[in-house]
């Protein structure tokens, strides 16, 4: 019963409404979460940085008393902290890289005087060069600066630049606080992964429960639809599925109109309808059944055929309309009878035709006499008086023969009885 999904199928549509919208709002939301995630990561290792800095200078400036100062010495130059020389002194800067794994340079105006940067042989990098456009900006910009992206060594730094004054307040050197960006990555991502997570999985579940409710939506018009087909290709006794009727919404009301409407189709099909008896063409299809389970199975049957006596004498004498209230009553009796028993047609005008199935000749006489017994106390009310009516029976039993030579032997039965009299059964 399950359809493909065509490309302008209800489930394709509510795909598109659903799954599609989820998606893209969850990825969204995760992705501008994980942004600002990382951009408030990347301020914290910036203040982080900036602290550091500060409290360094502020260490070197409590210890060394002075300015920072440089001389020249053979050739050579070196800086000065106040009375203390900075080059060759890094036991204060390995500490600050062991204790917050955060390398520290000394520059003198762009060269490295003192780092906690080595090269890939071990060795610092003392005396290498600051980037051009840092050493400008820092420098003769005589400001501080940050940068997410340094690289020194072939390592990637988030870095700090803060410019170092000489006593006259020139700008003569900077100092460098870094962190490695492969780590800084490494703790927004441990921040961003659980955000990103949460999120995956909060869309997964609403996409779950969103597919099962539209397929339970989608099947249960499909139902209706292949109802609706079967109905209209003049099968009237489909069934509808009973989880689509036991809906309480909209989608239920329609389950029970079509079932309703089919109903009203069948009875106008189906049905004759001044008696309500199934109809000529509808009770020949039912007989073919009957008499195939015969045929296939040896599923006994009876066949009786019966006519109102002298019913021309009721039209004739009380009206036609008087005749189609004792036609109505009649059938309604024979109706009730069958009930159980198997089926009544109205085969003619005033002939009917009666289907006693699983019974054999010795189970079925025994019903049909006691209709005639009925037939006979029935008086049906028409105005001032009751009308009476009795009836005269053909009756056989079902065998290998074509059904219309049983339906000729009981209808031969039938006139012997007119013709013996009526009133009575012929078998
Ligand atoms: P018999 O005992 O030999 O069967 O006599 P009868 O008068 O019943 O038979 P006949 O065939 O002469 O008349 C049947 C009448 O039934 C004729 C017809 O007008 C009438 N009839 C057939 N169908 C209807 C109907 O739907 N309504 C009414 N009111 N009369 C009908
Ligand atoms: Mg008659
Ligand atoms: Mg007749």
């Amino acid at each position: 019963m399950e359809k493909e999904l065509k490309g302008d199928g209800l489930s394709w549509i509510l795909l598109r409404m659903n799954i599609f919208p989820i998606i893209i709002l969850t990825l969204v939301i995760t992705a501008f979460s994980a942004i600002s995630f990382a951009n408030s990561m990347n301020e914290e290792v910036k203040n982080g940085l900036v602290n550091l800095c500060n409290t360094v200078t502020t260490a070197y400036d409590t210890i060394y008393e002075g300015a920072y100062r440089t001389v020249e010495q053979d050739g050579a130059v070196y800086m000065l902290k106040g009375e203390h020389q900075l080059n060759g002194d890094f036991a204060f800067i390995d500490s600050i890289k062991e204790k917050t794994n955060v390398d520290v340079t000394f520059f003198y105006k762009d060269t490295r005087v003192i780092t906690t940067i080595r090269d890939e042989d071990g060795n610092r990098v003392i005396g290498t060069r600051a980037n051009p456009a840092v050493a400008k900006e820092v420098l003769e910009g005589d400001r501080e600066a940050f940068y997410s992206s340094t690289e020194i060594e072939g390592e990637r730094y988030f870095s700090y630049y803060a410019p170092l004054h000489a006593e006259d307040g020139t700008c003569i050197g900077m100092i460098f606080l870094g962190k490695p960006a492969t780590e800084v990555d490494k703790l927004v991502r441990r921040s961003i992964n659980p955000t990103v997570l949460f999120g995956l999985i909060t869309m997964l579940f609403v996409c779950f429960f969103s597919i099962r409710f539209s397929k339970q939506l989608v099947n249960s018009i499909q139902r209706i639809e292949t109802f609706l087909e079967s109905s209209s290709n003049g099968n009237l006794h489909t069934k509808l599925d009973s989880k689509v009727l036991s809906r309480k919404d909209e989608l239920g009301d329609m389950g029970r109109h079509v079932v309703k409407m089919q109903k009203a189709l069948r009875e106008l099909v189906e049905q004759d309808m001044l008696t309500g008896l199934n109809n000529r063409r509808s009770g020949e299809k039912l007989l073919k059944q009957v008499h195939e389970s015969y045929e296939k199975e040896g599923v006994p049957y009876c066949l009786a055929i019966g006519d109102i006596d002298h019913f021309k004498y009721v039209n004739d004498t009380y009206g036609h309309e008087c005749g189609d209230v004792v036609l109505a009553g009649s059938s309604l009796l024979l109706k009730e009878h069958m009930q159980g028993k198997g089926f009544a047609i109205r085969w003619g005008g005033e002939e009917f035709l009666l289907v006693y199935r699983d019974m054999n000749m010795d189970k079925a006489l025994p019903h049909l006499q006691e209709l005639m017994e009925s037939l006979r106390n029935m008086h049906i009310p028409y105005g001032d008086t009751y009308i009476g009516i009795t009836m005269t029976f053909g009756i056989v039993e079902g065998s290998m023969e074509r059904i219309e030579l049983i339906i000729r032997d009981a209808d031969t039965k039938l006139y012997e009885g007119k013709n013996g009299g009526r009133d009575r059964i012929v078998s």
